[in-house]
C-alpha cells in the first residue's frame, strides 16, 4: 500500500477536493493523509488567541466567520441533499464544539483540540464525497494511532501495533483515508506534530505499514534548489538522498516538516514530492541514492539565537564543552551549529523556550553574549572534500556580506553559515546568482 499526502492548498477549495478524490479513487491501495483546508489551522490559531485573551466575542465571530466558509463548500462540494445534510451535521457539531470554549478555563489542553478540528473536517468530508461517488472508503481517525510521548515525539511501535490493527479489520478494502498532523499524547489528550506536521505524520504512517512508497502532494513540482519564496528563478530538483532532504528540511524548505524524511530513511522508502496542480510534472524523489556531485540546493531557517561564550578556562581544557552541553541537555533544547576557537565558542538554537535560563547557568563558565535575529542558510549537495572549491565558491558569492559564523566538515553533504535576518534575502539571492547555471 503506498501512502498518498495531500496539504492544505491541495484540499483547498472543492474543485480541488473533487480532483484529490479522481486522483487516489483507482488503482493500487492507498491510504490517504490530509492537511486542513488551507487557511483553516491559522483561523483556528486566531481562535484560540481569542480564547487565550478571554474575548469570547472574538473567537465566536471567527468561528461565525469560518464557518460560513464551510457551509459554502458543502454547497459546493456534493450534488445530493442527503450528502449535503450529512456535511452539515456533522460540521455544525464541530463549530459548536469550538463555541463551547467560550467563559472557561483556557489552557494549551484546549487550544490543541480547536487546532485538531481542520483536519478532522477535512478527512470527513472527503470520505463523505468519495461515499456520494460510490468510492469504496475507510476512514481511520488518527487520534486511534498517531501516538507521541510526553516530549511530543512519536511512539513508532505503538503507532504500528494500532494502525496495523486497524487496517487488518478492513481485509480487501483499497482506499483508506486519516488526518495529518494530530495525534493522542501519554495523558490521552488531543495533541499535534506541529505546524507543518501532516507531512511527518505521511512517513511516520509509511513506516508503520511498510509501505513501498510515499507521495506528498502539495502546490509545487517538488523541492526547488532554493526558496521560491524569495528567490525568483528557482528549478525543481529531480533526485535527493535522504541526508540532503533532511538536512533541507531542517534548515527551513517549508515544502517538508522539519522530521519528515527521518521514519522514511530509517525502512528505505522512498518519498516522493508531487505537485497537485500539475500531476504530470516529474516532481522529486528522495531515497537511499546519492546523484550527482555538487552543491544542489540551499534553504533557510529564521529565527535563531546564536551564544556566545568567552571563557579563557576553555584553553587547553578537557571536559568543558562537555558542560557547556549539559546545559543545553537539562532545558532539551537542541543546538543546531556550533563553532569553536581555543577561547570561545559560538551556538545556535531556534526553540527559545529557556533561553534566559540558559544563558544564566553559562554565565558561570564565562563571558555569555547573545544575537537574536539571526538566520542559518544551509547549502546542501553532495560536496566530497575531494571535490575542491566548494567553500571559496560560497564565501565568493558572499563576500559582501557578513557571516557571523560557518560550518563546514561535518558531513560532506551540507555547508551551513549564520547570517543576520535582514541579509538573508540578499544573501539567498546571491547564492542562486553564483552557484547554479540556468
Ligand atoms: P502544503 O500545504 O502542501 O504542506 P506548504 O505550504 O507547507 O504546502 O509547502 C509548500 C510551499 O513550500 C511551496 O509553495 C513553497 O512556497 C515553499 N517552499 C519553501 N522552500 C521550498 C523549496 N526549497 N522547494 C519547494 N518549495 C519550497
Ligand atoms: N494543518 C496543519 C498546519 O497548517 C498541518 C499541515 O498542514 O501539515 O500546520
Ligand atoms: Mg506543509
Amino acid at each position: 500500500m503506498k501512502v498518498f499526502k495531500f496539504g492544505g492548498t491541495s484540499v483547498g477549495t472543492p474543485e480541488r477536493i473533487k480532483s484529490v478524490s479522481k486522483l487516489v479513487s483507482c488503482g493500487e491501495p492507498k491510504l490517504v493523509v490530509l492537511s486542513a483546508m488551507s487557511g483553516t489551522t491559522n483561523s483556528l490559531v486566531e481562535i484560540s488567541d481569542y480564547f487565550y485573551k478571554k474575548n469570547d466575542a472574538a473567537a465566536s465571530d471567527k468561528i461565525g466567520e469560518l464557518e460560513k466558509k464551510y457551509f459554502k463548500v458543502i454547497d459546493e462540494l456534493y450534488t445530493t441533499k442527503e450528502y449535503k445534510d450529512k456535511a452539515l451535521d456533522f460540521v455544525k457539531k464541530i463549530f459548536s464544539h469550538l463555541r463551547s470554549f467560550a467563559g472557561k478555563e483556557f489552557t494549551q489542553v484546549q487550544e490543541k483540540d480547536i487546532l485538531a478540528q481542520g483536519e478532522i473536517i477535512s478527512t470527513h468530508l472527503f470520505t463523505y464525497l468519495n461515499h456520494e461517488l460510490n468510492i469504496d472508503t475507510v476512514l481511520l481517525p488518527a487520534l486511534d494511532f498517531m501516538k507521541v510521548d510526553d516530549y511530543g515525539e512519536p511512539v513508532m511501535s505503538a503507532i504500528e501495533v494500532d494502525l496495523n490493527k486497524m487496517l487488518a479489520v478492513y481485509q480487501g478494502k483499497k482506499l483508506f483515508v486519516t488526518q495529518g498532523f494530530i495525534c493522542r499524547n501519554p495523558k490521552g489528550l488531543i495533541d499535534n506534530l506541529k505546524r507543518g506536521g501532516s507531512d511527518y505524520s505521511a512517513t511516520l504512517i509509511g513506516a508503520a505499514i511498510n509501505s513501498e512508497e510515499v507521495q506528498i502532494w502539495t502546490d509545487i513540482d517538488g523541492v526547488h534548489n532554493n526558496d521560491p519564496r524569495v528567490v525568483n528563478k528557482t528549478f525543481p530538483i529531480a533526485q535527493m538522498s535522504f541526508d540532503e532532504a533532511a538536512e533541507l528540511a531542517y534548515f527551513g524548505a517549508k515544502i517538508l516538516h522539519p522530521a519528515t524524511v527521518l521514519p522514511a530513511k530509517e525502512k528505505n522508502i522512498p518519498v516522493l514530492l508531487k505537485n497537485t496542480m500539475d500531476p504530470k510534472a516529474a516532481g522529486t524523489t528522495i531515497s537511499n541514492e546519492v546523484t550527482g556531485t555538487g552543491i544542489k540546493a540551499i534553504a533557510a531557517k529564521d529565527n535563531i539565537a546564536v551564544i556566545n561564550i568567552k571563557s579563557s578556562r576553555m584553553l587547553m581544557a578537557y571536559g568543558f564543552l562537555r558542560r557547556v552541553f549539559e546545559v543545553f541537555e537539562k532545558y532539551r533544547t537542541p543546538i543546531d551549529m556550533i563553532t569553536t576557537s581555543e577561547v570561545a565558542l559560538s551556538i545556535t538554537i531556534d526553540n527559545h523556550k529557556f533561553l534566559k535560563e540558559i544563558i544564566g547557568e553559562l554565565m558561570e563558565f564565562g563571558t555569555v553574549s547573545l544575537s537574536e535575529n539571526q538566520t542559518i542558510v544551509c547549502i546542501v549537495g553532495n560536496m566530497n572534500v575531494e571535490h575542491k572549491g566548494y567553500a571559496v565558491e560560497i564565501l565568493k558569492a558572499l563576500e559582501n556580506i557578513s557571516v557571523s559564523m560557518i560550518s563546514y566538515g561535518g558531513s560532506p553533504y551540507n555547508i551551513t553559515l549564520v547570517v543576520d535576518t535582514e541579509n538573508k534575502n540578499k544573501a539567498l539571492n546571491l547564492l542562486n546568482d553564483n552557484l547554479f547555471k540556468f
